[in-house]
């Protein structure tokens, strides 16, 4: 009976991989604003738990690593039972690595970073697609990167990686848009996380230069990409499907020498 009335309250589900912290939570935290009931799935169940209960009772945590099948279908399955709808899923769990010159590139974390990023977005996808063509509508929202765009030194899993999230949300979206399922994907810049504030205490980035090299002058924040996955998701982007949508301050449209943002600069 109250899962009925559940059921009926609710207008759209999503689910965020990757959920307990940075871009993950962001989205979780935007999709809940916009009116959906969202799965919280994360390698980190404890953390997940709490962002859920943090979020509201509507809300659900689950532990879950993406790259494990049998883990990835038990989540969506309980989540699909649990709210009988699956209206979103933002795929964005991901890892980036040491950033180790690639010489120094051990091959079990490269395969790791592959992996996540890779394998992970094709099973939550697929599990996804189960419910999703089922309803005859969906919406999959991946996490690229820039660095699946352009050369970045050291970056050589994760770039690869997130070039091949870009190449399967092409090819997803092809297949699946006969089925009323649309498949996009954001690629950050250089978003202010952990990841990312990692990097520069471990001195990888520094964060002054970054700064200089995005034309409008800022490192991004999760509600910045959070945002732009919310649009792509929503029926405001009912006939996007299979792009690839930079959410970067303009670092990737850039290509002169020098500095691209000076501050007063006509
Ligand atoms: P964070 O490290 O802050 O968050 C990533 C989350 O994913 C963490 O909670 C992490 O858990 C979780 N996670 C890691 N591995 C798995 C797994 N196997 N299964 C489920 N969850 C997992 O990263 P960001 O928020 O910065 O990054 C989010 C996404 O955005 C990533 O795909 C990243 O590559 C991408 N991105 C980020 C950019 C940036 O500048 N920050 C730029 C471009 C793309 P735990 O912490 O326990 O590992």
């Amino acid at each position: 009976m109250r899962e009925k009335s559940l059921h009926a309250s609710i207008r759209n589900v999503a689910v965020v991989t990757g959920a307990a912290n940075g871009i993950g939570w962001a989205c979780a935290q935007a999709f809940a604003a916009a009116g959906y009931a969202v799965g919280l799935l994360d390698v980190d169940a404890a953390a997940v738990a709490g962002r859920a209960v943090e979020l509201g009772a509507e809300h659900v945590g689950l532990g879950c690593d993406v790259t494990d099948a049998a883990q990835v279908d038990a989540a969506f399955e309980l989540i699909a039972g649990r709210f009988g709808r699956l209206d979103a899923l933002v795929n964005n769990a991901g890892i980036i690595g040491s950033q180790e010159p690639s010489i120094r590139q051990d091959m079990d974390y490269f395969d790791r970073i592959t992996k996540v990023i890779v394998n992970g977005t094709f099973l939550c996808s697929r599990a996804a697609y189960r419910r999703m063509s089922a309803q005859g509508h969906g919406s999959i929202v991946n996490v690229g990167s820039i660095s699946g765009l352009v050369g970045l030194p050291r970056r050589n899993a994760y770039g690869a990686a997130k070039a091949g999230v870009h190449s399967l949300t092409r090819a997803l979206a092809s297949e699946w848009a006969g089925e009323g399922i649309r498949v996009n994907a954001v690629a950050p810049g250089y978003i202010a996380t952990a990841m990312v504030k990692g990097l520069i205490e471990r001195g990888v980035a520094d964060a002054a230069r970054l700064e200089r090299r995005i034309p409008m002058g800022r490192l991004g924040t999760p509600e910045d990409v959070a945002d732009a996955i919310l649009f792509l998701a929503s029926d405001k982007a009912r006939y996007i499907t299979g792009a690839i949508l930079s959410v970067d301050g303009g670092w990737a449209a850039f290509g002169d020498a020098g500095h691209a943002f000076e501050a007063n600069a006509h």
